[in-house]
């Protein structure tokens, strides 16, 4: 058991539990040296040393790891004067929900298509020369890869919530090398490594024009998708992810069903519902149970599913986004894709969020309790700092805390926390 407060190395980072898996180390570090591969089972990806670190490296990784530390206080300089800050859902200026206006982009993404269209926009108004985002592993549809995109449609090849594990920072420093403005799009914590790079790398703030990213409530090991195969009658069952052309979790609809398509073009549906709640349920990485920030604060535009309480309650629902505009930079983006008649919107105000993403307030309200839980356990807790913790603790109760408190001692009880080193 490690006996200090806070990781101190890239093992101690995913022993610990808190790897998100998101890749940036590999790109800091480069691949010679770490490289992320698969743990499996469950399945999932996460750092493997390769050859001794040297003391800066480490430094480098701890500092902007967005497992070990999220840093993203209300800043002025960033956030501008005009920001409001909310317990739960961090710095906004404007909040809208919409669609995108194309209806081939709204039906083949997500939600409403509004990550696709802006992504779209960025690259055809030249404001980016390129988006850096991922899509579907075009040789092992199940899985995911990084992907960089110049024109429409390679964005939308990107399109589509992709629910398994994949690295999207794996190949960030190959972006910033290249010297050109680019959007990086992501879920919030790839977002706050990129967010942390700032304050290592100037090039960050020079090129990364724009980040955007979705609300989150955690992504899954690839065993809950082999399933998905097994439920379906999919040729080989759990073990036929080598007789895949096409693994889809979401989109062509809203949410659309999780596909599966064999190599002679047989398909292999699952609804959301089934996918989500069925009979081998879903499963989560330690981390995402002590997510600080699953709505993307760090960023110039997060956007979230926007379905009334929170969830779908039936398939085909209908697309729609909920959009919020964190930066001045980030505004203008949003208010010129209105204009331009990129995104169909109305205008909100920030308790929308609280109709459509009322488990991520919870989850920030029993934040303050699952931390504890994990010092009183005598393990290595993130750098959480900024992130409005007390507030949002204050919002509850003291049985709310404690059932946060006594969830959490039960799950590093069980080994939750405990992961070996790929
Ligand atoms: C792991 C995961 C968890 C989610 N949890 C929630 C939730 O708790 N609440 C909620 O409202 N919505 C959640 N979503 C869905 C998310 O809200 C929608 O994807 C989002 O609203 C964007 O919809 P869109 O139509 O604008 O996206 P699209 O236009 O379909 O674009 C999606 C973009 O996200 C990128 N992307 C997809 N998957 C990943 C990934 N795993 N990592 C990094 N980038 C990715 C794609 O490259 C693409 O650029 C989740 C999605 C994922 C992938
Ligand atoms: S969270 Fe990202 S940077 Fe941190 S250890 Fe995991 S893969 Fe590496
Ligand atoms: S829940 Fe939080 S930590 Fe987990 S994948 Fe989503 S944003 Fe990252």
């Amino acid at each position: 058991m490690a006996d200090m407060d806070h990781p101190r190395n890239l093992r101690e980072i995913v022993e610990n539990g808190l790897c998100l898996g998101c890749g940036l180390c590999q790109s800091l570090a480069g691949e010679d040296r770490v490289r992320m591969d698969w743990v499996d089972p469950p399945g999932r990806l996460r750092p493997r040393i390769r050859e001794p670190l040297d003391d800066a490296t480490e430094e480098a990784i701890l500092a902007s790891c967005p497992g070990a530390l999220l840093d993203e206080p209300l800043d002025r300089e960033r956030n501008g004067p005009d920001a409001r800050e909310d317990p739960s859902f961090g710095p906004w200026i404007g909040v809208w929900k919409g669609h995108a206006s194309d209806p081939e982009i709204h039906h083949m993404a997500s939600s409403g298509g509004a990550l696709s269209a802006l992504g779209v926009y960025l690259v055809e108004s030249a404001k980016v020369d390129f988006i850096y985002h991922v899509k579907a592993d075009e040789n092992r549809p199940m899985r995911s890869r990084s992907h960089v995109s110049t024109n429409r449609a390679e964005v939308l090849e990107g399109a589509g919530s992709r629910y398994g594990p994949v690295a999207p920072l794996d190949r960030l420093h190959e972006q910033l090398d290249k010297g050109r403005p680019f959007a990086a799009i992501g879920k919030p914590c790839d977002i706050s490594g990129v967010h942390n790079l700032r304050k290592l790398d100037p090039r960050v703030d020079e090129l990364v024009r724009y980040t955007l990213a979705f609300s989150c409530g955690t992504f899954a090991d690839l065993q809950c998708s082999r399933r998905m195969l097994e439920r379906t009658g999919f040729p080989g069952g759990e073990n036929g992810e080598d007789n895949l052309s096409l693994f889809r979790y979401r989109g062509y609809g809203c949410p659309g069903p999780t596909r599966a398509v064999d190599k002679d073009g047989n398909v292999y549906d699952e609804t959301y519902l089934d996918f989500w709640y069925g009979p081998h349920g879903w499963t989560h990485q330690f981390r995402c149970k002590i997510c600080a920030d699953p709505t993307g604060e760090a960023t110039d535009v997060s956007v979230a599913d926007a379905w009334p309480g929170g969830g779908p309650t039936e398939e085909e629902w209908g697309g729609y986004s909920t959009f919020i505009s964190r930066t001045p930079r980030g505004d203008a983006l949003m208010r010129e894709a209105i204009d331009e008649g990129v995104l169909a919107v109305e205008e909100h105000g920030i308790e929308l969020m609280y109709d459509v993403q009322p488990h991520q307030a919870v989850k920030k309200q029993g934040l303050n309790a699952r931390l504890k839980a994990i010092r009183d356990s005598g393990f290595p807790e993130p750098v959480f700092r900024n992130l409005r913790l007390d507030e949002a603790q204050a919002q509850r109760d003291r049985r709310f805390f404690d059932d946060n408190y006594e969830g959490t001692r039960a799950r590093i009880g069980k080994g939750a926390n405990r992961e070996r080193l790929a």
